[in-house]
């Protein structure tokens, strides 16, 4: 397909692309929607195979950031930044200030933040050049990293979700199978443990399994076992696609909520997950807390209202199963029309 084809197919009508030869800098921005307000979402830093596959996941999580802020009362639209890690060295803090002057000439129609790969100090190396990007350190007027308020939000729909489907008021002993124990996921494995949850993880960098079985006493099991453990809840939190067609016929859980985006292969897979029976909690609603954290530093942090809009994510997700069990309808498209309602709302 040719970009215009793509851009098409994901209902686009904006795509940035930037190279710098000097940096070795390749970054997309794409922008799905701004009827609620400028576009806000992280940037992504990790190796591509192709540049079709990055611009193909820039597409995919901006539209995603659309439908997250929508439903979670955020004032942004979506649009998410892909840089496409360059092979070999580089200097790291250039490349990111090459960035970063990439979204000042956006002239803030795209604000910029943590996603997979990048780190604060990134976020301080584009902060040198624009004020365009929030998770910076919080001597800037910045709310540092994000991972831990997704990490609150998911652990309190996860909380909704074993009420709704499992007629339980707390977490001890619930068995949960976390896939990808990075940021967001070594932190949501912090707030189960805390309240007496099971878990069982899965990382592709034996360090981080590591050191969760360390930190929490978490059982390791190699990578393509995790969609087989037998427990309460399954929980991608690693990159998008972990429900397709291979893996949802061999999950072993009743519910599925991680923080990963796009967990959905495709929209039919949705579809799937609710003919087997197994609760999905939609990505989108659900790993909101991070970017409610970044949002509130456009307005001015305040992490009491943070952590207040943070916990909100627990009624928003009981809503959403509720709502798809009475009109016996998949969640993914109840979030979805949801979210629809408010941005329609909105024009
Ligand atoms: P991260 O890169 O810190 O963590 C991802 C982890 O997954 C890493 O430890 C990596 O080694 C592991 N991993 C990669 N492939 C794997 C595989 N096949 N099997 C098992 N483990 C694998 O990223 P993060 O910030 O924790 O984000 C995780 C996911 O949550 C991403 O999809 C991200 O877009 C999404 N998300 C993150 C935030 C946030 O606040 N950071 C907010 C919303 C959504």
């Amino acid at each position: 397909m040719t970009v215009f084809d793509t851009m098409e197919h994901y209902d686009y009508g904006e795509l940035h692309m930037h190279r710098d030869a000097a940096t070795s800098l390749q970054a997309i921005v794409a922008v799905h929607d701004s009827r609620l307000g400028p576009a806000l979402g992280g940037c992504r830093f990790i190796p591509y195979q192709n540049e079709s596959a990055a611009i193909v996941d820039a597409l995919r999580l901006a539209r995603g950031m659309t439908y997250k802020a929508a439903i979670s009362d955020i004032p942004h639209g979506g649009g998410k930044a892909v840089i496409m890690r360059p092979p070999g060295r580089f200097d790291r803090a250039a490349l990111f200030r090459a960035f970063g002057r990439f979204v000042h000439h956006l002239g803030g129609h795209y604000i910029t933040a943590e996603d997979s790969g990048t780190s604060v100090e990134d976020m301080e190396a584009i902060r040198s050049v624009t004020t365009h990007v929030t998770g910076v350190r919080p001597e800037h007027g910045g709310s540092g990293d994000p991972s831990p308020f997704t990490a609150l939000g998911v652990r309190r729909g996860i909380q909704a979700l074993a009420r709704f489907a499992l007629g339980r008021s707390d977490l001890e002993g619930l068995h949960v199978a976390v896939q990808g124990v990075g940021h967001v996921g070594y932190h949501l494995c912090g707030e189960l443990h805390a309240r007496g949850a099971e878990l069982t993880v899965a990382d592709i960098d034996p360090l981080k399994a590591e050191r969760a079985e360390r930190d929490f006493g978490a059982r390791v099991v190699p990578l393509e076992q995790i969609y087989e453990v037998a427990c309460d809840v399954f929980s991608p939190c690693a990159l998008g696609s972990a429900l397709n067609d291979e893996t949802i016929p061999r999950l072993r859980c009743k519910i599925v909520a991680g923080a990963a985006n796009n967990q959905l292969a495709e929209p039919k897979h949705g579809n799937a997950l609710f003919h087997r029976g197994i609760v999905y909690a939609p990505d989108f609603a659900l790993n909101a807390g991070g970017l409610i954290n970044v949002a509130s530093e456009v307005s001015g942090y305040d992490e009491a209202d943070v952590r207040a809009r943070v916990d909100r994510i627990h009624d928003r997700i009981y809503e959403i199963v509720d709502r798809a069990s009475r009109a016996m309808s998949p969640t993914h498209r109840v979030a979805h029309m949801m979210a629809q309602e408010k941005l329609a709302a909105a024009v």
